[in-house]
């Protein structure tokens, strides 16, 4: 069993009230791990200790504090296979995905903000007839850093690299879902020499442990990725105390497949943007709309490249698709397919349980890739996130409405076009209420660009100087001459 700890000013402690929650491994649906139930007391020790480490810390220049950031990726890359590992059994990702994209984008967050703040000019001046005028940016002081489950370490190391290279100190709460690749980070903190206090982790619930860190007075910002519901109540409660607030919240994006669009790159496109990470990540196509010219061409081979992907052992090299997160989360997705079933939609692949799985893992939370049909556009589940390996595919006829339904949403995270039609592809992604546009591809992030949503899709964009920005005050000096 692994005993997980919290990560309290450079050194690791058990809950106070000594209590602790069962995690799980999602492939074979037993507890492997103890995860610390922390509470109120916990949080406010961490905060203490954030709040005495912020004047030493932010006085570093930024030579000095990207060098730890620097050290801490190395660190991140020396381990890869072992955080790869612990990533895929904790949070049920293929193996071969946690190596390639979750553990190298963790170690890039932290030489990109490294970087970023070595090469980037902090101060605008402006000089008018009576005055000298410069911005000062400063660091805000004790962030509050609440990621989700589906990118673990990927998403947790978004948030700490930008918070910690602007200045701030951290406290961070990870998922109590997906709490073992940030305790394991904590390690690598440590061993990186990172000044006690200056990046602190507490594990629990959200209610226990993530509502009392949104709720204290001595942590002016919070950044939270998650899931929309939660995101409203963390904005209410931050309004209390007008904190500094980035929100990336879900999204039900839609995937356009114009007539035009070249299938040889479409389809297999598609199959990444529907099932990758079992369909688990926030820019995943949920609603594909598929021009009528193609619209049967490219439901067959979709489906043809759908029921070839493997779903089951994580740790398998051939494995495509590993288990849902937890079995609440499939019995979540579950019913949004039963819902659909009762709506009249034809579930033309998938809609079940993979039956073909070894003993090992009978109690698995796996579900098949799923493909729904004859769908209502306004049916509640084209409107609501599923958050799982479930797309619905839906013909139409002319950009203008695609581009209505692709809107007639709460949400506006990301869109994917497809096209060899330019034309189309720039009229396209400027009518969508999207925070971003994929043409042609998916997935593709360049770090200096900004990330979020529109809508109920969250608040604020992070990346690059909008993360720097974010993460620091501006404040105007006016000298008079
Ligand atoms: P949740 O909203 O359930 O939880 C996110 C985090 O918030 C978890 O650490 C959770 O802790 C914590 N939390 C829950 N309630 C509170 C509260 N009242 N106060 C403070 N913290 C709280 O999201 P999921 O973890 O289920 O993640 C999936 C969601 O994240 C999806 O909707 C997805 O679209 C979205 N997401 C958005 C991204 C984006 O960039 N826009 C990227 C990735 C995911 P705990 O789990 O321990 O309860």
């Amino acid at each position: 069993m692994e005993l997980i700890q919290n990560f309290i000013n450079g050194e690791f402690a058990s809950p106070q009230d000594g209590k602790y929650l069962d995690g799980f491994n999602p492939a074979t649906g037993k507890v492997y791990s103890r995860v610390p139930d922390s509470r109120d007391v916990d949080v406010a020790m961490a905060v203490v200790a954030a709040k005495k480490a912020f004047p030493a810390w932010s006085k570093k220049t930024a030579e000095e504090r990207a060098e730890y950031l620097y050290k801490i990726a190395d660190l991140i890359d020396r381990d890869r296979e072992k955080l790869a590992l612990a990533e895929s059994i904790d949070q049920g990702k293929p193996l071969s995905l946690a190596r390639e994209l979750d553990i190298p984008r963790a170690s890039k967050n932290f030489r990109f903000f490294a970087g970023a703040i070595l090469h980037t000019q902090e101060m605008s001046t402006t000089q008018g007839d009576t005055s000298l005028n410069y911005v000062l940016r400063q660091p805000v002081g004790v962030a509050g850093l609440i990621p989700p489950w589906n990118l673990p370490l990927y998403l947790l190391t978004w948030k700490i690299a930008p918070a910690l290279a602007a200045g701030n100190t951290v406290v961070c709460k990870p998922s109590e879902f997906t709490s073992m690749t940030a305790f394991l980070l904590c390690s690598l903190i440590k061993e990186a020499g990172l000044p006690s206090g200056v990046c602190n982790i507490v594990f629990g619930t959200g209610e226990k442990a993530g509502a009392v860190l949104v709720d204290h007075p001595a942590v002016p910002l919070i950044s939270f990725t998650g899931g929309t519901a939660t995101g409203e109540k963390i904005y209410r409660a931050s309004a209390a105390n007008f904190k500094k607030i980035s929100l990336e919240l879900g999204g039900k994006n839609p995937n356009i497949i114009y007539d035009d669009a070249d299938l040889s790159k479409a389809v297999p496109g598609t199959i990444r943007s529907s099932f990758l990470n079992q369909g688990e990540i926030c820019v995943c196509g949920s609603r594909i709309f598929v021009q009528e010219g193609i619209y049967e061409k490219f439901l067959s081979e979709f489906k043809a490249e759908t029921e070839k992907l493997i779903v089951g052992n994580p740790l398998d090299e051939k494995t495509f698709m590993g288990p849902l997160v937890s079995s609440s989360h499939l019995d979540k997705v579950m019913s949004s397919i039963e819902q659909a079933r009762n709506e009249g939609a034809k579930i033309i692949f998938g809609g079940d349980r993979p039956k073909n799985l070894s003993n090992e893992f009978k109690d698995g939370y796996f579900l098949n890739p799923t493909i729904i049909t004859e769908l209502d556009r306004c049916s509640e589940i084209m409107q609501r996130e599923i958050f799982g390996p479930v797309v619905t595919v839906t013909p139409f006829k002319y950009m203008k409405d695609v581009v209505e339904w692709a809107n007639n949403v709460p949400y506006g995270l990301t869109a994917t076009v497809w096209t060899t039609n330019l034309d189309r592809a720039h009229k396209t992604a400027a009518k969508l209420e999207v925070g971003t546009v994929w043409v042609n591809t998916w997935l593709k992030r360049d770090l200096r660009l900004p990330f979020g949503g529109m809508k109920a899709s969250g608040i604020g964009r992070e990346g690059g100087e909008f993360s720097l920005e974010f993460f620091t005050e501006a404040k105007t000096v006016t000298i008079g001459l």
